[in-house]
Order: C-alpha cells, then structure tokens, then sequence
C-alpha cells in the first residue's frame, strides 16, 4: 500500500471515530500507557489518567506498587491439592483440619472460591479447574486442571462432588465432561441449585432460569433453613 493511502486510510478511521491517535512527549510516558492499556477493560485514555496520576503520587508508592506486582509474579504459589493461588504449598482451607476433605466444590478460578467463602455456608473443599472448556477461546480439557481431579475421584477419599461452574454452554460443557469422566465411580455428584434470585420478582424471570427453578424444586423446609 502507497504510504499516502495508508496515511488516509489511519486518518480516516480516527476521524470516523472520533478519536486522534495520541502524540506523546515521552517514549517512557507512551511505553507505560502502552502496558496499562493491556490490562482488561481499560482503554488508552484510562491507561494515560491512570500513568499521570502514579506521576503525581510520591515516587516510593509507585516503587511499592511495581514492587508488589513483581513480588506476585515471582512467589506465588498454586495449592498443590485444589490449585487455589496460594502463598505455601497448601492452601488455608486444605490445611485447615476442621474443613470436610470429603465434600469437594468444583469451581473455574479463585473469585468462585472467595464468593463461595464469602456465603460462609460451605465447610468443604476445592478443586479449582483454571477455567472452562471454550473451543472458540482455544481452551481444550488438557488446558485444565481436570485430570488431578479425575485422579482424586478414582482415589475413592471423596464422598460428593459439587459442581459450580457458571451456567453457560461452556460451563455446562465441562460439568459434562467431567462427569463422563468418573460416572463409574463411586462417588455423589451434584450441582449448584439455578433459579430465581432472593428479591426477584417471578414476572421478571426469563424462561431458562424459571424452567431450571420448577425443575430443580426443592422441600419446602428446605428453603425456611436457608432465611
Ligand atoms: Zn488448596
């Protein structure tokens, strides 16, 4: 393509979009905007209030940031029985002998766990799988922590597994797949209950949530233990 025509054709789409591309007086200042726009959700203008305002801060906060952030990268540590992100080579809830190591949830990451512990209804443990099965992203069952799991099932130490991944094809997708995997086992699955949120009103509801919540009806004494 001739210079000009790529020249035109640049300008052309940020005039289309409002947008002028941003002249910076910095390579240092465009570098540190450039690795802050990677971050999820933020945009280059964000990323330039977000570098001019770590300028502003005194210099030892913004040391102590990058600090922290490289300190991170460096020593964290995977719990070796549930893959939770973990300082030591258990975690606290693995090593915590009052937890039930029999009655184990399977989640997609960390902020499943710290929702789930946030509820403070569950005494049981992990098994964090790192994510879901998603073709379309290029996630396949060997990018995830499944086969330790298989491997815990077929030891025969658990009683139940829970299964609380979120209900999405991708979610249900897994659920299934591992399932599959230790249908033969001695062991009782089951899943999170779907259904109408506390509050909801039932009108509101769209069809799959209300179809889950009259299949997976429960005892109505049940429902007073949980108010
Ligand atoms: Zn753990």
């Amino acid at each position: 393509m001739l210079w000009k025509e790529s020249f035109f054709l640049k300008h052309f789409f940020y005039l289309a979009h409002n947008l002028r591309p941003m002249e910076f007086s910095s390579k240092l200042l465009e570098n540190a905007v450039n690795e802050v726009s990677q971050l999820p959700g933020i945009g280059k203008r964000t990323a330039l209030r977000l570098v001019l305002h770590l300028l502003n801060q005194p210099e030892d906060q913004t040391l102590q940031l990058s600090l922290s952030l490289q300190k991170m990268r460096e020593e964290i540590n995977f719990c070796k029985n549930c893959h939770n992100i973990s300082d030591t080579d258990l975690c606290e809830i693995c090593a915590n002998p009052n937890r039930d190591a029999k009655l184990v949830c399977v989640v997609e990451d960390i902020r499943d766990v710290m929702a789930i512990e946030n509820t403070s209804q569950y005494r049981g443990h992990y098994h964090v799988l790192g994510g879901k099965i998603s073709p379309m992203d290029g996630v396949g069952p060997g990018d995830l922590n499944i086969p330790t799991l298989v491997q815990k099932v077929k030891s025969g130490t658990m009683n139940e597994l829970i299964f609380a991944l979120s209900s999405t094809m991708e979610g249900d997708t897994t659920n299934f797949y591992i399932f599959k995997q230790i249908e033969d086992c001695d062991i009782i699955t089951t899943t999170i209950a779907r259904g109408i949120s506390v509050g909801d009103e039932l009108e509101y509801a769209d069809e799959v949530t209300l179809g889950r919540s009259i299949l997976n009806r429960i005892p109505f004494e049940s429902s007073l233990k949980s108010t």
